[in-house]
């Protein structure tokens, strides 16, 4: 067993002793025994189209080689989870995630996935889509853009490109204010 799968077998086994303690007032365990995953982040890298000093994710001092992950690698972790349980909402991001090369080849899989109920793209707004309306218009698939407003002038673009070809999306501004709370430049 490699080092990965023995992690997220412990994972999952961890999830398990924590839904059957939790079970009396949750829906925790599926009725088909997965264990169930209200919220689940998958990064496809660091590379991203903003330097925002205060990155949650420290982004802006990421090494080179955590830029873009393995497209195998992240497929393989996630049909190893997906086998054991079901995610409601399924969030890919970066970095910026339309920065990610592969990522028509990962909404597919997960869009096609059963045990993945909902997908969500988080965007920093400042890039348009670079996979297509086929994808994007999937009943299960959202896109959320965090409005960097003064920063970029593409999130409204982007917002009216994804509203004129019905893709459901909603702007997150979080960050507006011209970051009073995070300093949103180097
Ligand atoms: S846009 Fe988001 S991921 Fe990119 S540097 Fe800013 S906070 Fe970090």
């Amino acid at each position: 067993m490699s080092n990965n799968t023995s992690i997220f077998v412990k994972f999952i086994r961890v999830m398990r002793i924590l839904n059957t303690m939790l079970r009396r007032g949750t829906n925790a365990i599926t009725g088909c025994g997965r264990v169930y995953i209200p919220f689940f982040v998958v990064i496809t890298g660091q590379a991203c189209s903003l330097k925002c000093r205060d990155c949650v994710n420290l982004t802006p001092y990421a090494p080179p080689h955590t830029m873009r992950y393995d497209i195998l690698k992240i497929l393989d972790t996630l049909r190893q989870i997906l086998s054991l349980s079901v995610i409601d909402v399924l969030q890919i991001q970066g970095g910026e995630a339309f920065l990610y090369p592969n990522l028509a080849g990962l909404l597919e899989f997960v869009l096609e996935n059963k045990a993945v109920k909902r997908v969500v793209i988080a965007t920093n707004g400042t890039l348009m889509p670079n996979v297509g309306l086929d994808l994007l218009r999937n009943p299960k698939l959202s896109v959320r853009i965090s409005a960097y407003e003064h920063l970029s002038r593409k999130s409204a673009e982007l917002k009216q490109y994804l509203d004129s070809n019905n893709v459901t999306n909603n702007m997150y501004s979080f960050a507006s204010g011209i970051g009073r709370v995070w300093k949103l430049k180097m």
